[in-house]
């Protein structure tokens, strides 16, 4: 398997929407570890049973099962030109047995601060039928596509502040562990989506 890249950051600090753009660049398929985990609990899989009520109160889900995900998903084919995790991982478990299966070239962090995070989740809304994501100020969808539009569950004020919590306990100390590696790329992601976008794309051109 070639080597993958970490896109790092808190809710809402559009990894999912730079993402698209990284994987279009770099060939290497997005795993997005919250999309899987969303898919599980839909299918009503016994992983999507037991994950659901960490996911509805912004908890994170047991490393076992997340590590087990990730072992099963970077078999398939499609993994072998190394992948993007949107994500994962979350906690320094994760990282350290990620780190046993898989090489990462670079984690490229995302950085928005929590006062503007609230705001960007709450408002944030999908199209089922493309699985675009809007955000009803930042990024109105258009007028005729409005009524089909659904919300997460989980993208409600107090689930967020906990999500936040989560972030910050668990996951935030990762930057330093992989900076450490010299492995990270920090980006302000506190500015518009092409902004962001070019800062990464010239980061990838560089690498
Ligand atoms: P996300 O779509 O990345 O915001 O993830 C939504 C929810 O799925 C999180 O709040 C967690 O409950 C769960 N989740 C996603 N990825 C992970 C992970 N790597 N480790 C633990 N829980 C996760």
């Amino acid at each position: 398997m070639d080597a993958s890249i970490i896109l790092f950051g808190p809710p809402g600090a559009g990894k999912g929407t730079q993402a698209v753009k990284i994987s279009e660049i770099t060939g290497k398929p997005q795993i997005s570890t919250g999309d899987m985990l969303r898919k599980s609990v839909s299918e009503k899989t016994d992983l999507g049973i037991e994950a659901q009520s960490y996911m509805e109160s912004g908890l994170l889900v047991p490393d076992e099962l997340i590590i087990q995900l990730i072992a099963e998903r970077i078999k398939q084919k499609d993994a072998s030109r190394g992948v993007l995790f949107d994500g994962f991982p979350r906690t320094l478990k994760q990282a350290e047995a990620l780190s046993l299966i898989v090489n990462i070239s670079s984690v490229i962090s995302i950085e928005v601060p929590d006062e503007e995070i609230v705001g960007r989740i709450v408002g944030r809304r999908m199209d089922p039928q493309t699985g675009e994501i809007y955000h009803i100020d930042f990024k109105p969808p258009p007028t005729e596509i409005e009524y089909r539009l659904v919300q997460r569950k989980d993208d409600n004020e107090e689930t967020v502040r906990n999500r936040l919590a989560a972030y910050h306990q668990q996951t935030s100390p990762l930057s330093s562990w992989y900076s450490e590696k010299g492995l990270l790329f920090t980006v302000d992601g506190n500015r518009t989506i092409d902004e962001v976008g070019k800062d990464i794309e010239n980061f990838l051109i560089q690498k």
